[in-house]
């Protein structure tokens, strides 16, 4: 078993002040994957007060306290360590209405979502596995630890969680553990709605995206993410063809959703500003016919940075005609915006432009420059102006 050093120096102090201490979870499962965690959970029966003390030398951030966690910075990066722990009973299938903590490993395991998720492993004791997780992890399977729809129903999140992980790690869902997904997939609703957004997009941009989504709609808990929207097999083929990110995976996903709908949905699953107008972007350019240089510039000036994504997907969508995507990153570096422009609005204004005239010319100096690059240095764009200005005021004195 291979871990970093400062996660061994974690666990031998812990164990050298008489606590027992184990690499646990998530980041025991990639670590038998042989895929690098991006971040190390240590359990321990210390209780959280006595980890503070413990690590009093270190920074140590007393994330969930409450909880049990503390995140101590070793050699600059964060590890969890969490003290053993029970859940209480679950109300609302979200929280456990209190948290308990416990001295035995095992109970802490039993509380944990999939048995690829529920081992544990120290130096001093070795890989403890009460679930099957390593016979699982070698067999590729999700399966829930203990009755999967109680799981289920404990806690909802987890049936996101399920079709994440087989979508990351490429795994199955083991069909008790799906039947229980399928049962309890109503409760999916008292779920925030942000938590659920959040699974949902790590799910569309992992490896293995088309099974799982597929697996979603087969299965019809896709509806507790897009709603009415239904997506196709052929649609999930074009989205795991796009580039593996939220943006351009979002916007293919939505880009047979009026624009409305697929405004709706975005708000819905809580994506960032930046999300959103991206994959509005990717949807609605993916629309754009890219055939020639001068149909890849005016992509770039509908949809700015996200031409390329827009761009690859019209390609998929046969829109486009194969090589548009290149054909567009190849005319990023002509202009698409006005500040790209060799003319600024205090040229204009030395030449008699006023107020909005400005803003207006320079628009149209932009659209002629998309249609011929070599427009675009000063003199020839002054002279152009001059005739653009002449007639905008031509238009007003009418
Ligand atoms: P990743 O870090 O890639 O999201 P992970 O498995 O490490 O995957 P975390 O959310 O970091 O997931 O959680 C760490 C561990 O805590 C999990 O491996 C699992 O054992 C447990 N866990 C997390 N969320 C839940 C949950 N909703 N129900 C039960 N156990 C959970
Ligand atoms: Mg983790």
């Amino acid at each position: 078993m291979t871990y970093p050093e400062n996660v061994r120096a974690i666990i031998d102090r812990l164990e050298a002040s008489g606590e027992s201490a184990y690499i646990v979870g998530g980041s025991l499962r990639d670590v038998l994957l042989g895929i690098a965690p991006h971040d190390y959970d240590v359990t321990t029966s210390a209780l959280p007060e006595k980890t503070l003390a413990l690590f009093s030398d270190m920074r140590v951030i007393e994330t969930g306290i409450k909880h049990g966690t503390v995140t101590v910075i070793s050699d600059g990066e964060p590890v969890e360590v969490t003290t053993f722990r029970v859940d209480g009973e679950y109300t609302d299938s979200r929280h456990p209405s209190s948290v308990s903590f416990t001295d035995r490993i095992e109970e802490d395991l039993a509380r944990r979502d999939f048995t690829v998720n529920a081992m544990a492993y120290s130096e001093r004791r070795g890989l403890v596995d009460p679930f099957g997780g390593s016979d699982d992890v070698k067999r590729r399977i999700i399966r829930a630890v203990g009755d999967p729809q109680e799981r289920f129903s404990e806690d909802a999140l987890r049936i996101m969680r399920a079709f994440r992980f087989a979508a990351q790690l490429g795994f199955e869902i083991e069909v008790n553990t799906l039947e229980g997904a399928i049962a309890c997939a109503e409760g999916l609703k008292n779920i925030a709605r942000e938590r659920i957004g959040s699974e949902f997009i790590r799910l569309i941009t992992s490896p293995y995206a088309k099974n799982a989504l597929m697996l979603m709609v087969r299965t019809d808990v896709i509806k507790y993410v897009l709603g009415d929207y239904e997506i196709t097999e052929e649609l999930i083929d074009v989205v795991a063809d796009m580039q593996a990110q939220d943006v351009p995976r979002l916007g293919a996903l939505l880009c047979r959703a009026d624009f409305e709908t697929a405004t709706d949905i975005l708000g819905g699953l809580r994506c960032s500003s930046k999300q959103t107008k991206g994959a509005l972007a990717v949807a609605v350019g993916a629309q754009v016919s890219v055939r020639s240089a001068e149909d890849a510039r005016k992509l770039i000036s509908r949809t700015g940075i996200y031409a390329p994504y827009a761009a690859r997907l019209s390609e998929k969508l046969r829109v486009s005609s194969a090589g548009a995507e290149l054909l567009t990153v190849r005319q990023q570096n002509t202009p698409c915006t006005v500040r790209e422009l060799a003319i600024n609005g205090k040229v204009l204004a030395g030449l008699g432009a006023r107020g909005k005239q400005i803003g207006k010319a320079l628009e149209l100096l932009l659209e002629a420059v998309i249609e011929k690059p070599e427009l675009n240095d000063e003199s020839t764009l002054v002279a152009l102006a001059e005739k653009i200005l002449d007639k905008l005021n031509g238009e007003k004195n009418v």
